[in-house]
């Protein structure tokens, strides 16, 4: 009896957060934590992406496509706002950053956040190009060419199809 009125205090305790300073302090970061892992990235499921998205979008963001030039949605677009990825919703570019490249696809010298837009080399169609593709999710957004205007350089050439665009009240 003795034991369990001191013994049960101490469980209930052992459970409840620690209201004193230095339980709340933040826990130190781990020695080596590991790089995070491509399986960690949104993946892309086909069959509910090939209920969700037009047929267009389908092709573009999944296989590769690319919508024709003066033709899609955004080529001619001069809102201010921000670019998000049609698939998983991550913000990719600001309309601060297009420019009119005159080739009919929206282009960006710039992306909005790093780590959410990804370039590797990309040899098919007999050409070596530096493909776009969503940091998160994969998804195919276009390609990076290096004759875009200061102070970058690049030129974002993307598809309309990967794109949601998201409006703000201010003006370009
Ligand atoms: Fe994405």
């Amino acid at each position: 009896m003795r034991f369990a009125r001191f013994a049960l205090p101490l469980l209930v305790a052992a459970c409840t957060p620690d209201p004193s300073p230095k339980a709340q302090a933040p826990a130190p970061p781990p020695a080596a934590a590991p790089a995070p892992a491509k399986e960690e990235k949104v993946a892309l499921d086909k069959e509910e992406l090939k209920k969700r998205l037009t047929p267009q979008q389908y092709e573009v963001c999944v296989f590769k496509g690319t919508e024709k030039p003066f033709q899609n949605k955004f080529w001619n677009h001069h809102d201010a706002g921000k670019y998000h990825c049609v698939v998983c919703d991550a913000v990719l570019f600001d309309s601060k950053t297009k420019f009119d490249s005159g080739t009919g696809w929206p282009s960006f010298y710039d992306v909005l956040t790093k780590g959410n837009v990804k370039a590797e080399v990309d040899r098919s169609h007999g050409m070596v190009r530096t493909e776009v593709t969503c940091g998160k999710c994969g998804s195919h957004l276009g390609h990076l060419f290096e004759d875009g205007p200061p102070p970058t350089g690049r030129r974002y050439c993307i598809n309309s199809a990967s794109l949601e665009f998201r409006g703000t009240e201010e003006k370009k």
